[in-house]
């Protein structure tokens, strides 16, 4: 099935500059940024500025370099926001199903506090 991407969506307009983010890293392909509604006192959101929908999307069209620089840039906001000592949660919400509100793949990056046994 082919992937269709909104180039109107509210991170391809950060992308683009129009919309002001809380900017934690940016590298060649990808970009942190602080979630404008935090669930927990680290809330992150990792996203690969190139147009693509979800993870299934990203890891059947993306290049090598975009894999790699997307991996290593969420590990480095996690070092960067102190985060590993003691833990944190990585959730990547998909399509209808998983409830995703943003048509462009990213990473929530959740830390800070007991985030409990649940997923959602
Ligand atoms: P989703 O439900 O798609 O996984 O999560 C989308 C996330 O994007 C939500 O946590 C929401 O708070 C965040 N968000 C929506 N609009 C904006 C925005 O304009 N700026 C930022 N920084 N976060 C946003």
């Amino acid at each position: 099935m082919p992937f269709d991407y909104d180039d109107q969506n509210i991170f391809a307009k950060i992308l683009r500059g129009e919309i002001p983010n809380d900017t934690v890293l940016e590298t060649e392909h990808s970009l942190a940024f602080r979630d404008i509604q935090p669930q927990a006192p680290v809330h992150v959101l990792v996203i690969p500025k190139g147009p693509y929908v979800s993870y299934d999307h990203f890891a059947q069209e993306a290049t090598e370099a975009e894999l790699v620089d997307y991996v290593r840039a969420i590990g480095e906001v996690c070092r960067m926001e102190g985060v590993e000592e003691d833990g944190f949660r990585l959730i990547s919400n998909a399509g209808r199903n998983g409830v995703q509100e943003v048509p462009h793949l990213h990473v929530h990056i959740l830390a800070g506090r007991p985030l409990g046994r649940m997923l959602a």
